[in-house]
């Protein structure tokens, strides 16, 4: 079993229901699927548009990274996210991201584990810490808490709907 850790985020169509419903088709490909609370964020990237929602999931799988990628892009096209018609940091109605898969680190033309861009995006820390804080990245050997202390991301990143810390 590997622990994957992902990122979550829309901004169109209804954000909160897009993750909604992406979260929920998650639990019927996976055991284990835990998710934050949601956040309402900045969009990063200068295009002007909609606020983003955005959350962290981690799920456990049997399934190889590789494998773990075709069933987010199955999702992303579940919501209808149109690929070929789209602006690089441009709205979407869903996007689904490996952050990081156990300690594995991946490097190939379609996949790239650590996610690349995380540790300089609060809108992917944020929520990351609030479920696993204490997740090591195997590229810089430190904790998910530490890297939001070192991010520098100066977006704004506002929790919804804090969960009860279950007892
Ligand atoms: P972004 O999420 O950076 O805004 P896109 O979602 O449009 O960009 O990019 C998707 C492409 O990124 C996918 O086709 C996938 O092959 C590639 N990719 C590389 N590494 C990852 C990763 N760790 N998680 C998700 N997609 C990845
Ligand atoms: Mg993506």
């Amino acid at each position: 079993m590997t622990q994957a850790l992902l990122s979550i985020g829309s901004n169109m169509n209804h954000p909160q229901l897009q993750i909604e419903t992406a979260f929920a088709r998650l639990k019927e490909h996976f055991d284990h699927v835990l998710m934050s609370s949601l956040y309402l964020t900045e969009p990063v990237g200068g295009i002007p548009q909609d606020d983003y929602i955005n959350a962290a999931i981690q799920i456990e799988t049997q399934q190889s990274a590789q494998e773990l990628l075709l069933i987010l892009m199955t999702l992303e096209e579940q919501a209808h996210r149109n690929r070929a018609n789209q602006t690089p940091n441009g709205p979407r109605n869903l996007d689904l991201d490996i952050i990081l898969f156990g300690d594995e680190i991946v490097s190939g033309s379609d996949l790239t584990i650590p996610h690349p861009r995380y540790r300089e995006r609060r809108f992917v820390l944020e929520p990351l810490c609030e479920i696993a804080p204490e997740a090591i990245d195997p590229q810089t050997q430190q904790s998910i808490s530490r890297l939001l202390e070192l991010c520098t991301d100066e977006n704004w990143v506002q929790i919804l709907d804090e969960k009860v810390p279950s007892l």
